[in-house]
This record gives structure tokens, sequence and C-alpha cells, in this order.
């Protein structure tokens, strides 16, 4: 029989994508497959444990041992939103070694739940992951919206993870991933504060070591340079302080 390998990221388009897995081929030789950054949210772990239960399958999970912040230590290199180490180290590559020892690539599908608007990734993903045969069950027909996803949880009895309901695109890293933009930084200081200023110490430990480098970008004026976590939280405070003062006036 052919085994059936979902990679389970905690996000609600691998769960989506679960089911559809589950719907065509039964759960007999399912396996989930979840990698573990070590900074999850809390609520992930427990929507992991739930979604197990619900599909009847535990949670098979690898994980590399570092948190993101260490591989970039490590590699001496600070992940950005145009090269991130972190997924390579700390998810394709458990994940790689499990399949290695668990899965015959001639009878074997890794299904990947990457949403039908980022099918143009898949090209990409499919050699990444040779000789394994690579599927995207969420980007066949009926193509569905994330809210559509959410809302096929809560039918299925489940509660979705809390950082959709927060106002996140993804659950992962706890919401401190380091390919999200200034927009994205914004909202993890607004929403978890203490998560920003963990990552602000890292990011700050780790300029003493590498320079100037940062995990977002300063683009004003025409050029592009490093914008330390700090830096851009002073500035979004001093911006909080002028509405608060723009609003008092009115
Ligand atoms: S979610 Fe972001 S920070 Fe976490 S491993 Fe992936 S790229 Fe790195």
């Amino acid at each position: 029989m052919t085994l059936h390998v979902v990679q389970l990221s905690g996000g609600i388009g691998s769960w989506a994508a679960a089911q559809r897995v589950v719907a065509e081929h039964g759960t007999r030789d399912l396996v989930l497959l979840f990698a573990d950054t070590l900074v999850e949210d809390e609520d992930l772990y427990r929507f992991l444990d739930d979604a197990a239960e619900q599909i009847g399958v535990t949670v098979t999970r690898v994980a590399d041992g570092r948190t993101p912040f260490e591989v970039f230590r490590q590699r001496r290199f600070l992940g950005n939103s145009r090269l991130a180490p972190c997924s390579d180290f700390l998810k394709q590559r458990p994940c790689r070694s499990w399949l290695e020892a668990h899965a015959d690539p001639a009878d074997t599908v890794l299904h990947i739940g990457i949403d039908w608007f980022e099918e143009r990734r898949v090209p990409a993903i499919v050699r990444g992951w040779a000789p394994w045969t690579v599927a995207f069950p969420m980007c066949d027909p009926p193509y569905l919206t994330k809210e559509q996803m959410l809302d096929a949880a809560r039918t299925a009895g489940l509660r979705p993870p809390r950082l959709y309901a927060l106002g996140f695109a993804h659950n992962n890293c706890g919401s401190l991933c380091v390919r999200g933009g200034q927009k994205h930084w914004a909202h993890v200081l607004d929403v978890f504060p203490e998560r920003y200023a963990q990552s602000e110490r890292e990011e700050r430990e780790l300029r003493t070591e590498l320079g100037d480098v940062a995990i977002l970008r300063d683009r004003t004026g025409g050029h592009s340079r490093p914008l330390t976590l700090t830096d851009f939280r002073e500035r979004q405070e001093s911006q909080e302080g002028q509405n608060r003062r723009r609003n008092h006036d009115h």
C-alpha cells in the first residue's frame, strides 16, 4: 500500500490537505508529519492534538532541536524576508531525515498543504523533495479560501488555532516569522509585546556577533538598509504617541 505522508504544519492549510487525503485514501497508511521549531504558539500543539484525535492518527513529531535564532547564530546569518535558512534546517531537513528512514520513495506520496494561490511555488517544491512524489491537495478544486478552511475545521468540531483570530495570516513560529515584513512585526508588537521583546533581544545579541544585520529593512528615501526591531519599535511607539495626542486634541 502506498504510504501517504501529510506534512502537517499546524496551519489550517495543511489540516485541510489532511482532510482531503483522508477522504481519498483513508487513514490506514497515513502519517501526519510535524516538524517542531520549538518556538510554536502553545495553541498550535493544542490544535494538533485535537486534529490528530479528529483524524484518528497520532502526530509524528520531528525536531532539529534548535530554534530559528539558534540556527541564525550557528549559520552566522540572520533570516529575513528574502532568505530564511531556519525553514530548511528546522522543517525540510528533519522531515527529509524521517522520510529517508521510513518512506520508500517508490511507494510514498508526500502531501503539502500550500494554497492554490501559491501554486507558483509548486515546481521548486517538487524539485526539492525528489525522489519522493509530492502532491498538493489544496491546489485542486474546489478552491478554498482560508476562511472556508477555518469554517470547515469548526464544522468538524475543532477550534482553529488562535493566531488566525488574533489577525495573523499563518500559524507558525509563534507569530515570529522572519519572513514577515514591517506590517507583520507591527502586529506582533501589538498582540505579543513580550514575544517581540524576546526577538528584539535575540536580534540585538546577534548583531554583536554579525554586525549591521536586521530582520527588517528600511526603504525610506530610496535606500534599503537594515532596520532593527529596536528602531522599528521606537518608531511605532512614537507614531502611536503622535496619534494619541492628535486624537486627544480633537
Ligand atoms: S515560519 Fe518563518 S521563522 Fe519559522 S522556520 Fe519558517 S521561515 Fe523561519
